[in-house]
């Protein structure tokens, strides 16, 4: 990397990018690098301020919220702590779309909103506003996180994903966006072999990139290309996003880049974001929020709020979008928030599981749900080295198919095996059928699929 390349990138093409996104990720970017040090206290007091100043925002401005909070009696003006958030309710996907005019705040032209909407990999899309605040957030957070391993703002990063991480724009636009951020994309959808091998070439030349942000599936597959060649494409860091990374990827892309691997985690819509350190990133898998753009809870079923360490729903609210204020927004995931203080000394609270979205499991005929990542803690499928990735279908309430993509000669006594131990976890009642073929299952934005569920929603009662 030139360092007059990665200058004129951060002082001249980055502010016309901005300019032209109608956004202002350059100073929120300074504001992020600055507020990640406030102790915890003063972070809280600074969500608590953003929080108040939203919810006034909401009442005055957005007809959804001026109607709720008259029927619950909830005063915004009057709000002083967090437990009061609680008075207001969980917020659905459903509740949006029903209500979507009633979200957007009378003033929102001065916000610059533009449209969004998520993948709908796990169910039906959804619609929704993000304003110039909460879009100048989307690459900051990410730079914060890059840079607190050693990536300079304005030096190139190759990007490996499906169409999740895509820039939404024309062909000939989504070029030149590219080039001014300095965004190397290696699109992984579909990926193969031959394509892996283009991108081990481009990524072997002096001038490429150093640093890495990927889906994690991808990253998994392109090292285990690497390893089975004796390969080894050394580069400074790996971050990976969009998919849960178990032990066993995050081993192989160390080995296969030399380097270390620090996961993300990102919700567009709430402005949450999350990432590992490098004090979290060894035996502890605990990621850092953004605390300045979002304010995340946790809660059960019955939607009551969890205290740090228990496993529930991430509600999350973006304090930055005043175009379309989500309050205590059911995001779809599934976490846990810790206690603890980080040795890095950022006051950015952690989260300390991340299980991803809640519809990922099975049920078994005996009413139990198992959440993939019960797949995850159980080695089974990373017993045998030949299979590269796992996928579980459940045809009805007793009956699922575990598709297995082999990466090597499949030996059916390990298969045998696999069906055996199953049988043995998750009864006898359930029939188990293994399939072993190199079809990829991968959701429409190139994310690796776990878990699908053809139950319907009597069948989960
Ligand atoms: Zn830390």
């Amino acid at each position: 990397m030139i360092p007059f390349e990665r200058t004129l990138r951060k002082n001249l093409f980055m502010p016309i990018v901005d300019r032209i996104k109608k956004t202002d990720m350059l100073s929120v970017y300074r504001e992020l690098n600055r507020t990640q040090w406030l102790s915890r206290r003063e972070l809280e007091d600074l969500q608590l301020a953003r929080l108040r100043k939203l919810l006034i925002h909401a009442q005055e401005n957005v007809p959804y919220y001026r109607r709720l909070f008259a029927d619950i009696g909830f005063d915004a003006g009057r709000f002083t702590s967090m437990d009061e958030l609680t008075r207001i309710p969980i917020l659905t996907k459903q509740t949006i779309r029903k209500n979507f005019a009633d979200f957007q705040a009378q003033n929102r032209s001065q916000f610059a909103p533009r449209l969004g909407h998520t993948s709908g990999s796990t169910g039906e899309p959804l619609q929704f506003y993000l304003d110039r605040s909460s879009h100048s957030y989307g690459w900051t957070n990410c730079w914060r996180a890059f840079s607190n391993e050693g990536f300079q703002l304005g030096e190139s990063i190759a990007i490996l994903a499906g169409s999740a991480l895509s820039p939404k724009a024309s062909p000939p636009i989504r070029t030149v966006y590219l080039f001014l951020m300095g965004h190397k994309r290696l699109m992984a959808s579909p990926l193969n072999d031959e394509i892996i091998q283009q991108f081990a070439k481009i990524l072997s030349r002096k001038s490429s990139p150093r640093y890495m942000y990927c889906c994690v599936s991808a990253a998994y597959q392109f090292s285990r290309y690497l390893l089975k060649r004796n390969q080894i494409l050394p580069l400074k860091a790996i971050f990976t996003t969009s998919e849960s990374l178990l032990p066993v990827y995050r081993e192989s892309i160390q080995s296969a880049f030399d380097c270390p691997v620090y996961d993300t985690y990102g919700n567009n819509e709430s402005c949450l974001f999350a990432h590992e350190c490098r004090h979290q990133n060894q035996d502890n898998h605990h990621l850092h929020y953004s605390m300045e753009s979002a304010y995340l809870e946790i809660a059960d079923d019955n939607d009551q709020i969890l205290r740090e360490g228990e496993i529930g729903r991430f509600i999350a609210t973006n304090l930055a979008n005043y175009a379309m204020p989500m309050i205590r927004y059911d995001t779809g995931d599934l976490g846990a928030l810790s206690s603890s203080e980080c040795a890095c000394g950022s006051g950015l609270k952690l989260i300390g599981q991340i299980l991803g979205r809640s519809r990922e499991f099975i049920v078994t005929p005996d009413g139990k749900r198992i959440h993939w990542s019960f797949f995850n803690k159980f080695p089974l499928f990373y017993d045998f080295t030949w299979i590269s990735s796992w996928f579980i279908c459940q045809e009805s309430r007793r009956h699922i198919t575990v598709h297995l993509r082999p990466d090597g000669i499949p030996n059916p006594h390990d298969v045998e095996a696999i069906k055996q131990k199953m049988q043995e976890k998750l009864g006898k009642d359930l029939a188990i059928d293994i399939v072993v073929s190199d079809k990829q299952h991968i959701t429409s934005a190139g994310k690796q699929k776990l878990i699908e569920s053809h139950l319907s929603e009597e069948d989960l009662q």
